[in-house]
């Protein structure tokens, strides 16, 4: 593994860098974004907040801005509040890790293998699958304890005398041979070793639990103009999903508007929820309800919108 990492690897700038900030912001990033879309978002975060001190003394609607458009806002707000308890020198053991803002097994794993050579074994998607199918193992990889016994393989597995390139590389096996669909057994480091491919089984695994069932949302979303200024309505600070970011009202948001011409209709997923956007003008008088606010239009590029609101306001 470690010999094919060596040949095979593709040229991130995470990789590039053994400074433990930059591995934190990339698995982070990572974590629900494919490489091809984060490697932008990763440069210009990093020459944003080059160092977890810079990270740190940001305002977070500064750090919610520079992650606007990778979606998952928890985890910017989570690097913001770790930056902060860091407080100086990055932590290089493992439960020193553990502990911080949105670091889990996998991420303390990954930073403290790759950042200071700890011996433990980074288990995420990627790897449940690669090891499913190399001991050809029905269990669900969704069961906690069918998790557990894949971590204990890993461990099993990892070289500890280079556990940062062991994990790296049991990374990218998964994330380019041994791919979800259509494993590219013929090229793969380890075919020799693999019980599934033995029995052929390779794309029957892994196993995964139930899906989420697909939940499909129609809203109306309004573009209401007084002049230069659109009406915008604030998400509240308790809101599960982008606190604090700023859309378009809708006809359950402002049911006393009046509603006017469709001017297009946008669809945007956020997990398993579907939502079809009907984006229409409308006219609305009368006082200001709480949350909402008039904004320039030409202030708009300044204003945290929601990734709905920007692709409904591109209809316009
Ligand atoms: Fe995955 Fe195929 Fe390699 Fe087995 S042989 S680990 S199924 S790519």
């Amino acid at each position: 593994m470690l010999d094919w990492f060596a040949r095979a690897k593709r040229d991130l700038p995470w990789r590039r860098t053994r400074d433990p900030y930059a591995i934190w912001i990339s698995e982070i990033m990572l974590q629900q974004t494919r490489v091809a879309a984060a490697l932008g978002f990763y440069e210009r975060f990093m020459k944003r907040f080059p160092t977890v001190a810079s990270l740190a003394n940001a305002l977070e609607s500064d750090v919610l801005a520079q992650w606007a458009g990778l979606g998952y806002y928890s985890r910017a707000r989570n690097l913001h509040k770790a930056a902060k308890a860091i407080n100086g020198e990055f932590p290089n053991r493992y439960d020193a890790l553990l502990v911080l803002p949105g670091i889990g097994e996998y991420t303390a794993a990954a930073i403290g293998s790759i950042a200071f050579g700890l011996p433990y074994a980074a288990v995420d998607g990627n790897l449940l699958r690669v090891l499913a199918r190399l001991d050809n193992d029905p269990s669900d990889i969704g069961n906690p304890r069918a998790r557990a016994r894949f971590t204990a393989r890993s461990q099993e597995l990892l070289d500890p005398s280079h556990p940062g390139d062991f994990n790296q590389a049991m990374m990218e096996l998964g994330a380019t041979i041994c791919v979800p669909k259509a494993p590219r057994c013929g090229e793969c480091p380890v075919q020799k070793y693999c019980a599934a491919y033995a029995a052929g089984r390779q794309t029957e695994l892994p196993i995964k639990g139930r899906k989420q069932t697909k939940v499909e949302i129609e809203v109306t979303a309004l573009v209401i103009f007084r002049g230069d200024r659109m009406l915008l309505i604030q998400r509240s600070s308790e809101a599960g999903q982008m606190p604090g970011f700023w859309e378009l009202p809708d006809t359950q948001t402002l049911q006393s508007a009046k509603v006017g011409a469709e001017v297009g209709q946008v669809r945007h997923t956020i997990t398993h929820h579907h939502y079809r956007y009907t984006v229409r003008l409308a006219e609305w008088t009368g006082k200001l309800p709480p949350g909402f606010a008039w904004k320039h239009r030409n202030k708009l590029d300044e204003t945290l919108l929601t990734t709905a609101t920007k692709k409904a306001l591109r209809k316009c």
